[in-house]
């Protein structure tokens, strides 16, 4: 089963993906973990990259397309990937229709979380990472209280876009390019929009609802 997940940034895409992970034994496919990977590293596509990622901006076509191939082709994450931040414009969802069907594949769920811009500017500006093991916490409404043993006030670090200026800017840009390409997959019936105002296990158990309805066609 491949499942792509959308949302604006600060929907809680990357919450629901972990969980989805977690429970169906899925490889998670983030473009944004796999950018800061190469920007942290200050690699050659990191250095290139960096301005681009802080600014709000979409990182190139062929870049991205390039760090998704390597996974899809690789046979160990054959039909088990959650999609999180790709595709993002038309280019990308056409790039990722090639790439399955080069390596027999297909996307069976797509889900897509609508969150207003108000409560994303929120989220964001409030937005905690763990710089170890990646949990996600937010000040204002998961707060770090009942916490992993190595997040603490020298791991738990912001992400650098995470600016509500720039959180303006990533919801424009999801609004003006990543949108229209619902239509795409509302035409192929893969489509399924959920609320992401909801508390986290209440989006989760929708999201179960609709696996457990693909699961049932696998
Ligand atoms: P995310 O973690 O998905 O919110 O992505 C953070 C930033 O990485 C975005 O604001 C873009 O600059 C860049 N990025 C992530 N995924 C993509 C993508 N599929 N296409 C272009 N740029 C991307």
């Amino acid at each position: 089963m491949n499942i792509v997940i959308f949302g604006p940034p600060g929907a809680g895409k990357g919450t629901q993906s972990d969980k989805i992970v977690k429970k169906y034994n899925l490889f998670k496919l983030s473009t944004g973990d796999l950018l800061r990977k190469e920007i942290n590293e200050k690699s050659e596509l990191g250095i290139k990259i960096q301005e681009i990622v802080d600014s709000g901006k979409l990182v190139s076509n062929e870049i991205i397309n390039r760090l998704v191939e390597k996974i899809v082709s690789d046979k160990k994450y054959k039909n088990s990937i959650i999609f999180d931040g790709y595709p993002r414009n038309l280019e990308q969802v056409k790039n990722l229709d090639v790439l399955l069907k080069e390596n027999s594949q297909k996307i069976n769920l797509v889900i897509s979380l609508k969150v207003s811009l108000d409560s994303i500017i929120k989220r964001i500006t409030g937005r905690l990472v763990c710089s170890k093991c990646g949990t996600i916490y937010n000040e204002f409404f998961n707060p770090p209280v009942k916490k992993q043993d190595c997040c603490n006030e020298n791991t738990l670090k912001r992400r650098k876009d995470d600016s509500a200026d720039v959180a303006r800017n990533r919801f424009q840009t999801y609004t003006d390019t990543t949108e229209p390409i619902f239509k795409y997959y509302k035409k192929s019936g893969l489509l399924k929009e959920i609320s992401g105002e909801n508390k986290i296990d209440e989006i989760f158990d929708q999201i179960t609802a609709f696996i457990k309805w693909i699961q049932g066609w696998l």
